[in-house]
């Protein structure tokens, strides 16, 4: 039998930057997870520490936009028929927190966490040794095909970039082209987001700060959510090494989170929007930048050494159901438009990724509404690998008896009326 003071249950971005940060603060930690840390969401993504992301994702609200998707003629976003009846609830809260008079006070607590991000990542990259292999200081393209949503596009990122004090650049196609030469068909211009970091190999990233974590003195094991249970005031949890017990358990088990809590008779409406990756090895003039053609929602995000890693937007299918490849087969059709694939062969992939998002779009900080001792940390949504370092370290210092360096009012569980 191990004792600990907490089980961090979930070892993606959210769970391994939440142990990291326990251990910061003294505190006895083990990591549990079913496999290896960052092999799951953390792994397949497209690897920017998004600075730029202070507005999250609302559920879009243009009829043509709506309209598009509904007959499957835009590539941003799919869903499958059959599985919109059981997200229908969920998706309906979305719709509803993403109406202007509520959508201002979301946008303002997530930039509250989003303006830390780099500041937090920062000393965990230096003491990991990752900023020369793993980090690029690059920025991120948001590239426009049409004049006209260019334009307006930019007055909007303008506006966001005087209010949060962000770095931008905006680029007509002559200057895009300049900027990344490898780019095959024009593109109207880009809005090029200064800030940014981008990742080569977000996964291993997770794995630098888990050995970090080893490093400092915690410890990690191979256990399954399944045998968490409650032991007299506290947790314990079977591992490959034994039972451990603590005093707290941290749920940080990104889309997993929701089917893990059932149990203890809590149905929190976490949802997933799927996304897939598809890897070309050994391409020529790879960008150095992630560049995002946001007329068909493909991602070309560099993974060094020639790896480029092609990530698409939001799928809504049914948790667990097989790939739905189509948005995946035409984001790769779009990159070869966009840069010249040539010789070079698909190497990894289709991999296929759960994005944990909230109907309100926050995450989801903080006690457990009913058992003393559990601790909420999920919906992390489009930015968990942007955000982990950010909210693990609010929570620890939380768990810590300290006060967290964010105000964590906002994330609180009890919000959700479990
Ligand atoms: C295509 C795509 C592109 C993205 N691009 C970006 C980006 O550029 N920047 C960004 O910030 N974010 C991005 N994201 C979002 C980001 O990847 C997620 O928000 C983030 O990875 C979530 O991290 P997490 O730790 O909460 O979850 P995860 O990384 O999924 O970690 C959860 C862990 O729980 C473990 N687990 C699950 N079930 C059990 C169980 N029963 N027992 C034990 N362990 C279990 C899993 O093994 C896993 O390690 C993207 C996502 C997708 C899909």
């Amino acid at each position: 039998m191990m004792k600990a003071s907490v089980i961090v249950l979930g070892a993606g971005m959210v769970g391994t930057s939440t142990a990291y940060h326990l251990r910061q603060q003294g505190l006895e930690v083990v990591l549990v997870d079913a496999r290896q840390p960052g092999l799951e969401t953390s792994y397949g993504n497209a690897g920017v520490i998004q600075r730029e992301a202070v507005e999250p994702y609302p559920f879009p609200r243009s009829v043509g936009k709506l309209f598009k998707v509904g007959l499957g003629l835009d590539n941003t976003v799919h869903y499958t028929p059959s599985a919109l009846p059981g997200l229908a609830s969920r998706l309906l809260r979305y719709w509803w927190n993403s109406r202007p008079s509520a959508y201002g006070h979301i946008a303002g607590a997530y930039s509250a966490l989003i303006r830390h991000a780099l500041d937090e990542h920062l000393p965990m990259i230096e003491r990991a040794g990752a900023s020369d292999q793993i980090i690029k200081d690059t920025g991120m393209y948001i590239m426009y095909r049409s004049a006209r949503e260019l334009t307006a596009e930019a007055a909007i990122a303008r506006q966001k970039a005087q209010q949060y004090g962000l770095k931008l650049d905006v680029l007509n196609g002559t200057e895009l082209a300049s900027a990344q030469p490898m780019l095959k068909c024009s593109m109207a211009g880009a809005l090029h987001w200064r800030d940014p970091w981008s990742i080569h190999g977000p996964g291993r990233l997770v794995g630098r700060y888990a050995e970090l974590f080893g490093h400092d003195g915690g410890h990690f094991a191979i256990g399954h959510a399944q045998t968490l249970r409650r032991d007299g005031a506290g947790w314990q949890i079977g591992t490959a090494d034994g039972v451990v017990q603590a005093e707290h358990v941290v749920i940080a088990l990104g889309p997993w989170a929701g089917e893990a809590l059932q149990p203890f008779g809590y149905n929190v409406p976490l949802f997933a929007k799927r996304g897939y990756h598809r890897e070309y090895g050994a391409v020529k003039n790879c960008p150095d930048a992630p560049l995002l053609d946001t007329h068909t929602g493909t991602m070309l995000a560099p993974m060094g050494d020639g790896v480029l890693r092609i990530t698409t937007g939001a799928d809504f299918s049914r948790f667990g159901a097989p790939p739905a490849l189509r948005q995946l087969t035409r984001c790769c059709h779009h990159a070869g438009e966009m840069l010249d694939l040539g010789g070079s062969r698909p190497k990894a992939g289709p991999w296929l990724g759960n994005r944990p998002c909230m109907p309100d779009m926050l995450p989801v900080i903080g006690p457990a509404p009913r058992h003393r001792g559990m601790w909420f940390h999920f919906g992390h949504g489009h930015q968990g690998i942007t955000l982990g370092p950010v909210t693990g370290r609010m929570l620890a210092e939380r768990i810590a008896g300290k006060t967290p360096f964010i105000d964590m009012t906002p994330y609180l569980p009890e919000r959700l009326n479990l």
